[in-house]
């Protein structure tokens, strides 16, 4: 249980939220937002330098699997609207074009910060996802592991055999972009797989809107050519501002 409050106007304001602190004790950072937050998660600081409190833990379902390689490691967690939004994603993919999950990678560790292998990832805003895949036969495939795709569709070495799956891939791009709630800032994939999702979008005659909001999330960072899966960050929710930082691009949809 939390120490009592010295103001009654702060004691109410933090009495739901001290439901959902399981650790008690003082947080720094609750410090400059006393607004009700009850069973909200808070993105804190910026994507690179950063921590996540009351993260939400993104689950294993009918529609989304932990891409193999990173299914022990913990870093499932997110900010709510981060989870919602993956949640939402797959949902739509699998009811489109049924038989597929979304594979997911890390996330951010429970309560953020730095995670081995990534520099972001620290504020339950960025997310790696692994493409839809098809085997030889045409089945939807669960990989172990990311798996790289060139320019024609077809796997690298060593995946020869696996497709990029443009229907389902664009279908997670389209709803990823609409989301109402969540507002995706970057979507970082390899210049070459862009053409060919917007390809898609376009003989699929998605909405202009739709199709101009991927063109703009879409990128190709440099030093890093993303061929082998998408990584998502979206912007702070209102709510968690000002402990929340977004830094670079801004789009119209920004909140
Ligand atoms: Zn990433």
């Amino acid at each position: 249980m939390r120490a009592p409050f010295v103001a009654v106007a702060l004691s109410l304001a933090l009495a739901a939220s001290a439901v959902a602190d399981r650790g008690g004790g003082t947080d720094p950072t609750r410090g400059e937002d006393a607004r009700p937050l009850p069973r909200r998660s808070r993105s804190v600081g910026l994507p690179f330098r950063g921590a996540l409190r009351d993260g939400v833990l993104l689950r294993e379902s009918r529609h989304v699997r932990y891409v193999t390689e990173y299914a022990g490691t913990g870093n499932h967690w997110g900010t709510w609207e981060m989870v919602q939004l993956l949640e939402r994603a797959a949902y739509r993919v699998a009811r489109r074009l049924p038989g597929a999950k979304l594979s997911v990678g890390e996330l951010s560790a429970e309560r953020g910060g730095r995670i081995p292998g990534h520099a972001s990832h620290q504020s339950g805003r960025d997310v790696d996802l692994g493409f839809y895949m098809l085997d030889a036969r045409g089945r939807p495939y669960d990989a172990f592991a990311f798996a790289s795709f060139g320019a024609d569709g077809r796997g690298l070495p060593p995946n020869q055999s696996l497709t990029f799956d443009d229907a389902r891939n664009w279908e997670l791009v389209a709803k990823l972009v609409a989301d109402g709630d969540a507002r995706v800032q970057h979507l970082f994939v390899a210049r070459h797989l862009k053409e060919r999702l917007l390809a898609e979008g376009r003989r699929r005659r998605a909405p202009q809107v739709v199709l101009d909001r991927a063109a703009a999330v879409m990128s190709q960072p440099a030093g890093h050519p993303h061929a082998n899966h998408f990584h998502l960050r979206i912007y702070c929710s209102p709510s968690n501002r000002p402990a929340c930082r977004d830094q670079g691009t801004r789009h119209p949809w920004a909140p």
